[in-house]
């Protein structure tokens, strides 16, 4: 065990609570600042993919995963139109790929870190770095001194601001509706139990069963030019889901039209930015490299820059273990930042010759569109990881 230190986590989202519970499990002097006056995630899913679970498991979650958690049997991609297979991948890799209730996931996290160490309606303001230390403001509370702040912040990160300027996260041509509809209601569609993804022209529509299969979470992603409205959530109608998607599978229409409410989101994201860390503050999760959700890793990300900014902090001393945990996180967020814009485009091309081109590739298990290719992704391990650049040892607890 290295250097017991003092953190300041910024944001109680689903990054800086999993940071925080990894750096008290290694011993740190750690406390989260959240500006909300309770913790509280969307009423909507996350699929929590190996390479997170992973790291969840290390964190003692294990259990509270499987509690709720549905595992999948499969990635199943389709045709919008008429529900051809276009691809059936097994999810087989090292540790599960949960589909969850977000309120669930949180639960879990919070509930394992001590009560006292989470700051409910604590805004940060303001901070000031000195040689030995940051020292953090917060809107209506006393400020506080640590030997290392994180920006846990999300996609508007206020310590993102602060350490590097304005710059506003861009809108990405592409809304969310998000649904959860009570699974009895779909009995007779006999839903498999698979993360189903159909494809179709400017949209696709993904659907899993969540919370021990009680329920049924859906995404329904629509490519749209503007985005006016002032806030960036908001309760939509129904009716608009089901006309953005009429002519679809009737399986697509039926989960739609049993849901009582949905949701919208203006889906935003930001480019790769070349640095995260200044002096001894740094970011993680979507305040360091907020993404499309279309490789859906936006909050494994967050966990695992949680899992090697924990390790990094055993190697040495904090500005040193700053500047290699960005150096070791920001190629591959990056990557997953561009991979999530790319899906964009290969998820809605228009039916034509591209699209048969894509689908005759799909069909014929191409790498391009194979889920095995992607081992660098869910078999990673963001904790052992920094062992092999720094010559650090992988656990030290
Ligand atoms: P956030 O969850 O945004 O948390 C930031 C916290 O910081 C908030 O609680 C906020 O109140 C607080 N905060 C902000 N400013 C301050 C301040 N100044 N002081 C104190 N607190 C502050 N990811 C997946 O891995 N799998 C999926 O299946 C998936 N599906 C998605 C589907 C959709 C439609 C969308 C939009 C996203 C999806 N994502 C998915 C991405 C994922 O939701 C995010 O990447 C993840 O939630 C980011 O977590 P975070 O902790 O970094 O930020």
């Amino acid at each position: 065990m290295g250097e017991s230190l003092s953190v300041g986590v910024v944001g109680g989202g689903i990054g800086g609570l999993a940071v925080a519970l990894g750096l008290l499990r290694d011993g740190h002097d750690v406390h989260v600042y959240e500006q909300a006056g309770r913790l509280s995630e969307v009423g909507a899913g996350v699929q929590v993919s190996p390479n997170a679970s992973r790291v969840l498991h290390g964190l003692g979650l294990a259990g509270a995963l499987a509690a709720t958690g549905v595992q999948p049997l499969a990635w199943h991609q389709r045709r919008w139109e008429d529900g051809r297979t276009l691809l059936r991948a097994p999810v087989a890799f090292a540790f599960p790929h949960y589909q969850m209730h977000r309120a669930d996931l949180l639960r879990a996290l919070a509930g394992a870190l001590p009560s006292e160490r989470i700051h409910l309606g604590h805004r940060l303001t303001g901070l000031v770095q000195h040689v030995d230390g940051v020292r953090a403001r917060f809107a209506g509370s006393p400020p506080a001194r640590f030997d290392v702040l994180v920006g846990a912040d999300g996609i508007h990160s206020s310590v993102r601001r602060l350490l590097f300027g304005p710059g506003d996260a861009r809108f990405t041509g592409c809304v969310a509706y998000r649904g959860i509809v009570p699974a009895e209601r779909l009995r007779h569609l006999d839903l498999e139990v698979t993360a189903q993804i159909w494809m179709g022209p400017g949209r696709h529509f993904v659907h899993y069963f969540i919370s021990g299969r009680r329920l049924v979470n859906f995404v329904a992603v629509v490519e749209q030019d503007h985005w006016t409205r002032e806030s960036w959530t908001d309760r939509a109608r129904i009716a608009d889901v089901r006309a953005a998607f009429a002519g679809w599978h009737p399986q697509v229409r039926e989960i739609i039209g049993a849901a009582d409410e949905t949701y919208l989101w203006a889906l935003l994201d930001r480019p790769p930015i070349p640095r995260w860390s200044d002096g001894r503050v740094t970011l993680l999760g979507d305040a360091a490299h907020a993404m499309l959700p279309f490789m859906a890793q936006g909050a494994a990300q967050a966990v695992e820059d949680g899992a090697t900014l924990t390790a990094c902090l055993r190697a040495g001393d904090v500005t040193a273990a700053l500047a290699l945990y960005e150096r070791l996180r920001l190629p591959r967020t990056s990557r997953l930042q561009e991979m999530s814009a790319g899906n964009k485009t290969r998820f809605h091309l228009p039916d034509g010759p591209a699209q048969r081109e894509r689908d005759a590739q799909m069909a014929a298990g191409s790498r391009a569109w194979s889920f095995n290719a992607l081992d660098w992704l869910y078999d990673h391990d963001a904790a052992t990881s920094v062992g092999s650049v720094s010559g650090a040892p992988a656990d030290r607890r």
